[in-house]
């Protein structure tokens, strides 16, 4: 009798009961717009800026609606302009090619590694044809952060952190986010922080910061912020920036305000599970474990692994059979994308350069979730399965 999971990789925690309580309370008094605020007031989504910027460190942090309205905002804040190219990753998710597309910019994709973060050396080569590096830490993993701001301030780079994946996570102790000009985050639900929707962009320049809260809509209010640069910076942008409106809300305001306290208690119980599933991982004959970097802490909230060089019909293979017993995996080698799209190939609205070294990692590249409804149990349940099937799928000779 073979072993078969039946949890869901979709389903969430619920929200803590001090958010329920707190959106009730926005609920009943009917502000919900971050600007209707009462007489000595700040409103939750100024309370949860000043708090997300307390948090990483930053001098400002603005809320808006999305993890791409925040890139959006911040490649229009860093000065982006319709034409200009965007040096970004080809391995990402579609928001970050789409939030330098929504500002009238062209993507340059630069090589993933098989550490799944972005190749350097291929960025040294094509630093010179952009401004602006947009850099995803995709699925969590995060780059040699030391050895890219060397590069990027050498060439001369700003680079804007897309951390949809990394909010909760370091480099060599330093808050993801805060390496680059301006750090972005997602508050969609299957981040780290859950109001369906929702994003964040911090940033310790006054000018950035004054053109991204005008910029993401906040009619000429920009003094009912907690986190904003003084009156006189303002006063230098506020005819120049276009309203892009994006804003944060305050009921999604209040259901997060809870979860950014309760950020670090989370980030363990993720790696926890991420522990569980690698140690029952290890050793698989034709399976590759990403080696996680001693200077990044990272957010375990999801687990990539490398069936490398394996042909496609053996991938698909092991996809099917592990789901047969209820796990799901994504296989970013498909030549479709379905559900999600994460390849440079699927984005066809800005040219496709050849990337054989993506290529590569993508063709045997799989990944699952780890949410946190998953137990510990569950966690090593599920990499025995993992095992079994990349065995079985291996010894029948199908592999490359
Ligand atoms: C989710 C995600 C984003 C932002 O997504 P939104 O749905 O716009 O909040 C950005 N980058 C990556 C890599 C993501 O996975």
């Amino acid at each position: 009798m073979s072993e078969v999971f039946t949890g869901s990789f979709t389903q969430q925690e619920p929200i803590p009961e001090a958010g329920i309580a707190a959106a009730l309370e926005v609920m009943r008094h009917g502000r919900l717009h971050r600007y209707n605020t009462a007489p000595g007031e700040a409103g939750e989504a100024a309370l949860l800026e000043a708090e997300f910027a307390a948090m990483v460190g930053a001098r400002y942090a603005l809320a808006v609606a999305s993890g791409g309205a925040a890139m959006s905002t911040a490649l229009r804040a860093v000065g982006v302009r319709p034409g200009d190219k965007v040096l970004t990753n080809a391995f990402t998710l579609a928001p970050v090619p789409g939030a330098i597309a929504a500002v009238g910019a062209e993507p340059i994709y630069v090589e993933v590694t098989e550490g799944l973060v972005i190749d350097l050396d291929d960025l040294a080569a094509k630093a010179g044809a952009a401004d602006v590096l947009l850099l995803s830490h995709m699925r969590g993993h995060i780059c040699d952060m030391d050895r890219l701001m060397a590069l990027c301030d050498a060439a001369g780079v700003t680079v804007v952190e897309d951390c949809a994946h990394t909010m909760g996570a370091s480099w060599a102790g330093v808050p993801s986010g805060r390496h680059g000009w301006v750090g972005c985050y997602s508050a969609q639900t299957y981040k780290h922080v859950n109001s369906g929707e929702g994003g964040f962009l911090v940033t310790d320049d006054d000018e950035v910061a004054a053109r991204a809260i005008i910029g993401s809509g906040s009619y000429m209010l920009f003094e009912r912020h907690a986190s904003a640069p003084p009156r006189e910076v303002f006063e230098r942008v506020r005819y120049d920036v276009p309203n892009v409106s994006a804003r944060m809300d305050n009921l999604r305001a209040a259901i997060l305000r809870p979860q950014l306290a309760a950020l670090p208690g989370q980030v363990a119980r993720w790696n926890a599970r991420y522990r569980a599933v690698e140690v029952g991982l290890r050793d698989v004959p034709g399976l590759t474990l990403i080696a996680r970097p001693a200077a990044e802490a990272y957010v375990g909230s999801s687990f990539q692994a490398l069936l490398a060089d394996w042909d496609g019909a053996a991938v698909r293979e092991v996809v099917a059979r592990c789901a047969a017993r209820g796990v799901e995996l994504k296989w970013f080698g498909a030549a479709e994308p379905v559900g999600f799209t994460s390849r440079y190939d699927s984005w066809r609205y800005a040219p496709v350069p050849e990337l054989p070294r993506t290529d590569r990692v993508l063709a045997g590249l799989i990944d699952m979730r780890l949410p946190l409804t998953f137990s510990l149990d569950d966690c090593a349940l599920i990499a025995r399965i993992i095992r079994a099937e990349v065995s079985a799928v291996y010894q029948a000779g199908a592999a490359g």
